[in-house]
């Protein structure tokens, strides 16, 4: 099994639809039979459209835990006329793809800090990666998850972080809705303020923050205000840029 970055091909053994636009696949390595990774990291794919002269590359995160090493799970947000999300979106069971790994950074070692994992939207990916690895490995790592969503109909892994959290006594979860509708009994809004809440202090903290640009800049800002610590970032996409490009404040 390649332990550094390598091409793989796969065949799709999985696909599940989580919300109207989030799907779960899961490609069953062949060629190589095995991955190496660490939780958090990333594959990438190139995506050549008959209309481009140029191939795409883009980048996904692989959700399974490391321990599951002869298939991975990737997490899909479709976004419409995007050539990465709108590939993976074309692929069913039996389908034979390729793609790149692992590759990054943004990943969670074995140690004695508490870890503070922040995402909004698919930026869950890592998080679920991570939180699969620690249960069977550091089950009492003390870790606070804070994840927003927009509405209701796009929340998932309910289930799941449930599961989790009975297995980790230390693991606290606060699943935000932005847009809930008047059923919701959790917690609204966005993840800076509780952020802010719940972490009083970052002497023995690392933060991991996914999702979008704005987001994280925020999170970063206010824990900075807190004092030094280690703070790993993971953009997906670009809303400042977008903001600004279309004359926001
Ligand atoms: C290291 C890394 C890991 C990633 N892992 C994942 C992952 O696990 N799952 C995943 O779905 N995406 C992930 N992404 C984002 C992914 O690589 C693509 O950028 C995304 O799928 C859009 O690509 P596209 O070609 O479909 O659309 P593009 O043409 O690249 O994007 C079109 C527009 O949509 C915006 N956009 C891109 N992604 C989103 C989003 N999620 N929500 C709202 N707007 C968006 C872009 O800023 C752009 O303005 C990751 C990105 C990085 C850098």
């Amino acid at each position: 099994m390649p332990e550094s970055a390598a091409s793989f091909s796969a065949v799709v053994s999985g696909l599940t639809d989580l919300t109207h636009d989030v799907r779960s696949l899961t490609l069953q390595l062949e060629d190589p039979g095995g991955i190496v990774f660490q939780p958090g990291q990333f594959v990438s794919f190139q995506i050549q459209r008959p209309s481009e002269k140029y191939a795409t590359t883009r980048a996904y995160t692989i959700v399974s835990s490391p321990d599951a090493a002869g298939e991975i799970e990737l997490l899909l947000n479709l976004v419409p006329g995007g050539p990465g999300s709108e590939y993976l979106f074309t692929l069913h069971p039996g389908d034979r793809t390729r793609f790149r790994g692992p590759f990054g950074t943004f990943v969670v070692t074995p140690g004695t800090t508490e870890l503070l994992l922040v995402a909004n939207d698919t930026g869950i990916a890592p998080f679920l990666s991570m939180l699969r690895w620690l249960v069977e490995h550091e089950p009492e790592r003390t870790t606070t998850l804070v994840w927003a969503l927009k509405g209701r109909n796009d929340l998932y892994y309910k289930e799941e972080l449930e599961r989790l959290s009975a297995r980790m006594p230390n693991l606290t979860s606060v699943v935000l809705l932005a847009e809930p509708d008047p059923a919701w009994t959790g917690p609204i809004g966005v993840v800076q303020p509780v952020v802010e809440e719940r972490i009083r202090s970052v002497a023995n903290l690392t933060a991991f923050l996914c999702g979008s640009t704005s987001m994280i800049r925020d999170v970063r800002d206010l824990l900075r205000a807190k004092g030094p610590c280690q703070i790993y970032r993971e953009p997906y996409y670009n809303d400042v840029q977008r903001a600004t490009a279309s004359g926001a404040q």
